[in-house]
Formats: C-alpha cells, structure tokens, sequence
C-alpha cells in the first residue's frame, strides 16, 4: 500500500500512470499517487539505486555543457538572478552551501557578489572535478553524509533538490541541525498546481521520472516546512519555460516511439523554450508556472539553546 511521504496519509488516488523516462529510457513504468490530504503526487515503485544509477548516466543534462551559445547566456542570466535573490537573505560573510551544485554556476554568481565563504556538494564525481578545477570548494557526497558541522551554515541552497531525495522531511530536519539559528534554506522545485501540470499530465516535463520521486505543490509546501521545523519566508513562483519545452519533447518522444537524444534533449528543445517564454510570462502574473522558490527559515533562536538557557 503507498502512503504519503509527506503528511503521511493512506488516501491516495492514482494521479498519472505508466509515465516513462522519456528523456534518458532507463528502465521503468510509475504510477504517481496523489495524496487526497496534502496533494503531494507520490512516485511507485520508489526506485532502487540500481535504477536511480541508469536515471542519471554520464549523458545527463545538468554533467554536460551547455548545447549553445543562447543556452549559455539564458543559464548565466539564470544563476546570475538565483544568487541576486539569495543575497538579499544573508550578508558576505555568511557560509553558504549549494546542495547538488553539478558544475558550479551559482558559487561562481555568489563570488562574484562577493560572497567569500561558499561551498557545494554534489555525488557525482566528474562534475565535482570540473567544478573543482575552476578553482571552486566543492564536496562530493551526499548532504545527509558529508560530514557537515551542526549549526554551522547561514544558508543552503537547493535548487531542483529536494524533489529528488527519497525522504525530503528527513534531509530538511538534517539541514535544519545544520544552519546556525536564523539560517535559511532557500529552495527550487517543480509545482504540480501549474498550468503546463494540468496539461501534458504523463507527458509532463516538471515528471523527469524517475528522477522525481516526491512533487510538490505551492499549497504543501509549507507543511513540508512545518514537518521539518522551519518558517515560511517566502514562496514564490518562477519561470520555467523547460517544463514546456520538455513537456512538448516527452510528447513527441510518446509519439514517435522514444528516438534516442543527446543528452536528453532533441534539436527542437531550444526553439521550444523560446516560444514557451509569452506563455511562461502569463503563468507568472498568475502565479501558476511549474517551478517554485521556497525560502524556509530556521527560528533565531533555536527553542532547545532557549530551554538550555531557562534550566
Ligand atoms: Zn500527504
């Protein structure tokens, strides 16, 4: 029987089924169960390693460069406006980790606002290297295994992360004994209460199965905090023309009986984000694009220093 991994119910209708990996065709068909109390959509079977290992092969989007010179000028701009965004949270001086960093773009970003002090992790060793290579402090392993200090960090950036951890409430409990008081997470995850959701369904790029193992929502995501010991700062929605982009690839991929492509991406992935982007800008005035940023905060002061204090 599939129970939430969130809230945890055992009133779960079928949301989607037989949806595949149509980008990388690891071996596999998922059902994804929507939880009737939290809404969170819940990913069956929950892959092993052995399959999460052929999910991610060497030919993966985030370990390869970027296909074009527009994809690297629309990714800079990217990384460039997420580290903007997060330094209006902590000061220069604030020990920061990018969790799932893959080559090191956003460190790069937050040096070049001066932040000093700041560190990635990501399990994959050859990005490690590269990353390591342009001069960056980049560890390799998991977040829940690294060896990181309790109380230790003022932020911990996670983009396109937490959707892809077998316990997310488990690892935001693990970074909450990790971020000093008054730390924050500062997060990225698909949204299913979008537009580009509600239309390609099993065809759904925000899906990247088997990937994603747990889909958020802007309405659950504050019960994630909550379960995990944070306060909502923030949540807000984000541009993602990708998910149409990839959604529209998925769709052909169905169609024409899943071609192979090159590193995930058919030819028509970049003309496809371009025309996404109107689209894409409507979804944000109503707040119903398929990506949302998550800003999770850590109590200034942490109610066991406070009990400590009393006795
Ligand atoms: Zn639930």
């Amino acid at each position: 029987m599939v129970t939430c991994r969130l809230c945890p119910s055992a009133e779960l209708t079928q949301a989607d089924r037989a949806v595949l990996d149509f980008e990388y065709r690891s071996p596999g068909a998922y059902t994804y169960w929507r939880c009737g109390t939290c809404g969170l959509l819940n990913i069956d079977p929950v892959p092993d390693d052995h399959t999460l290992g052929l999910a991610y092969p060497d030919t993966y989007h985030a370990y390869q460069p970027h296909a074009n010179a527009l994809a690297r000028i629309m990714k800079r701009r990217y990384w460039r406006k997420k580290a903007q965004r997060c330094a209006r949270y902590v000061k220069p001086d604030a020990r920061i980790l990018d969790a799932g960093c893959a080559f090191g773009d956003l460190l790069v970003e937050l040096k070049r606002l001066g932040y000093g002090n700041v560190q990635g992790l990501d399990f994959n060793a050859r990005v490690v290297e590269a990353a390591r290579g342009h001069g960056l402090d980049v560890v390799q392993g998991e977040l829940t295994s690294a060896g990181f200090e309790d109380e230790s960090l003022d932020m911990i950036v996670m983009t396109n992360f937490i959707e892809h951890v077998h316990d997310p409430v488990g690892v935001l409990e693990h970074c909450r004994r990790l971020l000093r008081p008054g730390g924050v997470i500062v997060g990225e995850t698909p949204n299913v209460d979008s537009w580009d959701y509600a239309l390609f369904r099993r065809d759904w790029g925000g899906y990247h199965t088997p990937r994603h193992l747990y889909l958020f929502s802007d309405d659950n995501l504050p019960l994630l905090a909550e379960k995990a010991g944070f306060r909502v700062r923030s949540i807000s929605s984000l541009l993602q023309p990708a998910h149409w982009a990839l959604s529209m690839q998925n769709l052909l991929q169905d169609a024409l009986g899943r071609p192979r492509l090159r590193n995930g991406r058919n030819w028509l992935f970049t003309p496809l984000l371009l025309l996404a982007l109107p689209i894409n800008l409507v979804q944000m005035l109503v707040s119903r694009t398929s990506l949302v940023e998550f800003v999770f905060e850590k109590d200034a002061v942490s109610p066991d220093r406070e009990s400590g204090g009393i006795s």
